[in-house]
């Protein structure tokens, strides 16, 4: 089964680099070798009036997008269905959401209904991380408190140290309990810190488009490795 994923993940990134993604959306739909009983839902984190952290021109929100919309083509390709929670920087607000914080909440509302709303759900909220220190660097799994989480925490984080950041030590932890999101979808759930913005070398590579692309491909790729152990919450074998 992995040797499976590998090879297939290797021709849709050749794929990726030589097509359009609305073709690749259209024209390739079923890679995994059985049909995946689940929703992957994919958060770009922020958006709208919030962009997150920032860093000079780079707006967090905006690079989470570019990861998400990645990570949905990859899914989408590997047969994986695939829903976003945003498709872009803009979100529109319900008219009694007054002021920045009750846009922010009914923004958050919205898209738990929405995970809420789909077939078995797993929910993927892409982040980016900052700190003062220039020198912090290295992506951070956490993981919500449904069956599978920590799996799916744990092969991500172990596929990103041991293939894109090899000096990473960082382990998956457990998310705050004050995260709105992630306490209310009520289904496998992790969120991911791609890296620190604050740290120039790794900005330099979240800002890549080859880089992103590696990320998306570990995302789905890990979801799929990851199937038992998500499908076990949702009852089946
Ligand atoms: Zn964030």
């Amino acid at each position: 089964m992995k040797k499976t994923i590998a090879l297939v993940c290797i021709a849709a990134l050749v794929i990726t680099l030589a097509v359009s993604r609305r073709a690749e959306l259209n024209a390739v739909k079923t890679f995994a070798s059985r049909k995946p009983c689940l929703t992957l839902v994919i958060d770009a984190g922020h958006g709208g009036e919030d962009g997150g952290a920032t860093e000079g021109e780079v707006r967090e929100s905006a690079l989470n997008l570019d990861i998400a919309k990645k990570t949905e083509l990859m899914s989408v390709f590997l047969g994986l269905p695939a829903v976003m929670t945003r498709e872009s920087e803009i979100i529109s607000y319900p008219p009694e959401a007054d002021s920045v914080k009750k846009r922010k909440m009914a923004d958050m509302r919205e898209r738990v209904r929405l995970v809420k709303s789909l077939p078995q759900p797993v929910f993927i909220s892409i982040h980016q991380n900052k700190f003062k220190l220039a020198s912090a660097y290295g992506f951070e799994a956490y993981y919500g408190a449904e069956t599978g989480s920590a799996e799916l925490a744990e092969i991500i984080q172990g596929s990103v140290n041991s293939l894109l950041e090899r000096d990473n030590r960082r382990t998956i932890a457990r998310i705050s309990s004050d995260i709105y999101i992630m306490k209310n979808v009520s289904c496998p759930a992790v969120l991911l810190e791609c890296g620190f913005i604050s740290n120039p070398t790794e900005l330099a590579q979240l800002t890549d488009d080859g880089y992103q692309r590696k990320l998306a491909m570990i995302f789905a790729c890990s979801v799929l490795q990851c199937l038992g152990s998500l499908e076990e919450h949702y009852g089946k074998d």
